[in-house]
């Protein structure tokens, strides 16, 4: 499903009530094999898919072909419209190849040496990527995808020793390995010829009804309709939005069980973005070393509002780390249980306690690892929510963050495991955050701005000119790159600080920048840390924001109209100026 400019769709997993598991996944191993094979069929036709086309992504796939094995012209064309929009999607990509295909050089390449197996060269491939990029319109969203398949094509060259000639070469048929079935090629509401669905927002609940093949393989209709139970949140989306047709999903675990879920899509209205010349205040916030997050508000004229606002996991990164020993400790366990399951041979009734065992301890390890990916994607959320929280106390309408990096090694000369393991956590995080700031700024109506990180943090926020950065703010004998202290090299300036509160000002600093430049010239320009038109940043100490408590692992839901953030130690109740409509929805 593509975005359009008004509309934004959400979607929300509910796992469907065991009675209707086994026909569910019966539907979806049924129909993953038609998509399968219409995907075989239609992937020499890729270019057909290239051009941008308006409409359903079935008809285009109807156009071409007839269903691999017909089982109802409904049930067919949701089929269809899951190939093509997979289709769609790689052909965008395709698209992306072909617009890298020409930077494709060995200085990507880092040569094999002694003790070290051949390699990206990421530097490279960093800076080709960004002076291509200059020659696009497009922002950061298309930095990552350039990225991503700069690196499949990088990946290829180590398989083949060649780079790819064709996006062909390139990707292999992107089948489906899991059952999944969109329903918006049926009308499905009480009419539908493969599901009938509706929604009871009194009850809180939604009906379902859909053809499935049986046991012995015969397509019928279900005969009694299965009663999902509406989660508030969905319930609360349905109220603003417009509901489009669900997907059906197959979820498999590590250990080999599957479950099917549905997942609700809801459409809900973007907010319109404030004017540039609306704009008075930005928020800059920075990916700290020290601090997930860095933030500070900053005016027009370059005068910081507030005071910053450190997002610290200190807590959070202990538990984590605790969670990823606990699976390694159990990862552990499984080649020693293998290895007394296969002491005997097959058949034989002593291999069973070990491969109970087995099955359990995959369990236990798929446990964890949902727990650890939960609470990450908690913490995004409050990151998030926090930032656009600021934004509103602030009255920032423009929200300038410093783009994702490719992933640094702060930690890893240290020698400490688990600060490196936190380290590319916390880049996983960052991830989730930049994501889903992404789609919340347009929920809110905020301008969303991503700056290529140009030595924010070896700057000095005061007089611009370029800073060190040391161990503490008492150890001044030796330079550090990660250290966490700024101290400006400028004699007379002697600015310092933070190195983090440092880089957030210079974020907020470039904002500024660009939203002037903006203003006056209308049009989008991006400026550099050594830029005249970039003002330095003061700070009186005025309007001082609201402090937030330390942030915790905990997940709470929100209920009673009291918004309970997950992350915080002990549920914090937050208000702010957005309309309370909003503010809910931002928690979800
Ligand atoms: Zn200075």
């Amino acid at each position: 499903m593509r975005a359009d400019r008004e509309q934004q769709p959400l979607s929300y997993d509910v796992r469907l009530p065991e009675e209707a598991q086994a026909d569910a996944l019966r539907l979806l191993d049924a129909s993953r094999m038609v998509i399968n094979a219409a995907l075989q069929r239609l992937w020499p036709h890729l270019d057909e898919f290239m051009e941008e086309r308006k409409g359903p992504a079935w008809k285009h796939v109807v156009e071409l072909i007839d269903s691999p094995d017909p089982h109802g012209d409904r049930q067919w064309r949701c089929e269809a419209e899951t190939a093509g929009r997979i289709l769609r999607a790689q052909a965008e990509r395709k698209q992306v190849f072909q617009t890298i295909q020409p930077l494709l050089s060995d200085g990507f390449i880092r040569p094999k040496e002694e003790k070290r197996p051949a390699g990206k060269n990421r530097k490279s491939i960093k800076e080709a990527i960004e002076a291509l990029q200059k020659t696009l319109e497009d922002g950061d969203t298309s930095f990552v995808t350039m990225q991503n398949v700069v690196e499949q094509c990088c990946n290829y060259f180590f398989a083949h020793d060649a780079f790819p000639a064709t996006y062909e070469d390139l990707q292999p048929l992107p089948l489906l390995k899991v059952g999944l079935l969109t329903y918006a090629g049926d009308d499905g509401g009480a009419r539908g010829q493969a599901y009938r669905f509706s929604v009871d927002q009194e009850t809180g609940t939604a009906t379902l009804l859909f053809r499935f093949p049986d046991e012995q393989g015969v397509w019928r209709w279900r005969e009694t309709a299965t009663v999902i139970a509406l989660p508030q949140i969905v319930k609360r989306r349905l109220d603003g939005g417009e509901r489009l047709a669900p997907t059906l999903r197959e979820h498999a675990h590590p250990d080999g069980s599957r479950i099917a879920v549905l997942d609700f899509v809801v459409s809900v209205p973007k907010a319109s973005l404030p004017k540039f010349e609306e704009v008075e205040r930005v928020l800059g916030a920075d990916w700290g070393v020290r601090t997930l997050l860095t933030a500070v508000a900053v005016d027009s004229e370059s005068q910081q509002v507030g005071r910053p606002f450190f997002l610290d996991t200190g807590s959070f990164d202990g538990r984590q780390a605790r969670t990823r020993r606990q699976i390694d400790e159990l990862k552990a366990k499984v080649p020693k249980l293998e290895a007394r399951r296969d002491s005997f041979p097959e058949g034989d009734k002593r291999r069973e306690p070990a491969i109970g065992k087995l099955a359990v301890l995959r369990r236990e390890i798929d446990r964890c690892w949902r727990k650890y990916e939960a609470r990450n994607q908690a913490l995004a959320h409050l990151a998030a929510n926090v930032l656009l929280l600021l934004c509103s106390v602030h009255g920032c309408s423009l929200l300038c963050m410093e783009s994702l990096k490719t992933l640094k090694s702060t930690g890893r000369g240290r020698g400490v495991r688990g600060r490196w393991r936190n380290y590319r956590n916390n880049s996983t995080i960052r991830g989730g955050i930049w994501r889903i700031l992404r789609y919340k700024c347009h929920l809110v109506g905020l301008r969303f701005r991503s700056e290529r990180h140009r030595d924010t943090s070896h700057s000095c926020p005061r007089c611009g000119k370029p800073a060190h950065t040391y161990r503490s703010q008492t150890e001044r004998e030796e330079t550090i790159k990660w250290g966490r202290w700024l101290w400006c090299g400028d004699a007379d300036c002697g600015w310092n600080g933070d190195r983090d509160y440092a880089a957030a000002q210079n974020l907020a600093r470039l904002g500024v920048a660009f939203l002037t430049h903006m203003q006056r010239a209308n049009k989008a320009q991006a400026f550099t840390m050594t830029d005249p038109s970039v003002n330095p940043v003061s700070y009186t100490g005025a309007g001082a924001v609201l402090l937030l408590p330390p942030t915790g692992p905990r997940a709470r839901p929100a209920s009673s109209g009291k918004v309970y953030y997950p992350g915080w130690t002990r549920s914090a109740f937050l208000q702010s100026s957005y309309p309370r409509g909003t503010f809910l929805r931002l928690c979800g």
